[in-house]
């Protein structure tokens, strides 16, 4: 079973002389229960796929679907419906809220959908993720791998069809990258979360299953089973 599939995708941002091809003609599937990392040169379109495929962003031409819906077929309430229910996002700036404590951080997507937290999920991500001692902390309170664990905890919580990160540990040292990475990569073996992540750095790409590295917009290559050896 496929979480996220990209089918013949083309981006392309500007018209005249601003006119940037930032994908051409991308494919790619995400298989459920697997971590895949996207890898390639700053500018070679990491962030626009991530984008296209969360429905953060439209395509230009070609199709994204996440699970069994086609996002690009989606009108504006349904896409924002999409990204609340069914997608979890970790950035590299955190992107916690500075006036909430870990726990209300955490379930705040929950909070906004109007859905409640299930106990005993709940009580296994905490635990999993080491924050039971700090969930009533405030993020300037917490260190920079303790508040990208509370977005990590966050994104899961909903149990998301597709967790879509954008360099999460490029701000962390990294040691508390490896605590990041070791979490996600709990969350996929134990738990089947599906994962996409970008990323530069060959250490994190070794923790997925699976890199697709982009050059100038096109998929080059694709690596199984990759090692900090292999990446680089
Ligand atoms: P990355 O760190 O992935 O390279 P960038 O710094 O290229 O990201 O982009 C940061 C933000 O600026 C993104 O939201 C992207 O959509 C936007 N952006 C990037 N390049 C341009 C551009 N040439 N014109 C307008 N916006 C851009
Ligand atoms: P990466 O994430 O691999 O650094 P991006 O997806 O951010 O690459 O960018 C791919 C190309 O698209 C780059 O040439 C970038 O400048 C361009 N780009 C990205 N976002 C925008 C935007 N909002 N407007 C115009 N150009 C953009």
């Amino acid at each position: 079973p496929v979480a996220a599939r990209a089918e013949e995708v083309w981006k392309v941002y500007g018209t005249g002389d601003a006119r940037v091809v930032a994908l051409r003609g991308v494919s790619a599937s995400f298989g459920r229960g697997r971590f895949t990392a996207i890898m390639g040169p700053s500018g070679s379109g990491k962030s626009t796929l991530m984008h296209c495929l969360a429905g953060l962003d439209t395509v230009s031409r070609g199709t994204v679907h996440i699970g069994g819906t086609e996002v690009s077929g989606l009108n504006d309430k349904a896409l924002t419906r999409l990204r609340r229910d069914r997608v979890g996002f970790i950035f590299q700036q955190f992107n916690l809220l500075p006036t909430l404590t870990a726990a209300e951080n955490i379930r705040l997507p929950l909070d906004i959908a109007g859905r409640k937290p299930d106990q005993e999920w709940w009580d296994t991500v905490i635990k999993t993720v080491g924050l039971a001692d700090r969930l009533s902390h405030r993020p300037s309170q917490l260190s920079g791998g303790q508040q990208q664990r509370v977005a990590c905890a966050r994104a899961l919580m909903g149990r998301p069809d597709v967790i879509f990160a954008d360099e999460p540990t490029g701000n962390l040292d990294s040691k508390s990258g490896a605590e990041v990475l070791s979490f996600l990569r709990s969350s996929v073996r134990e738990h089947g979360q599906t994962i996409v992540m970008v990323t530069h750095d060959p250490v994190a790409a070794s923790y997925t299953d699976r890199v697709i590295f982009l050059a100038d917009g096109e998929v080059v290559q694709e690596l199984d089973r990759p090692t900090p050896e292999t990446v680089l």
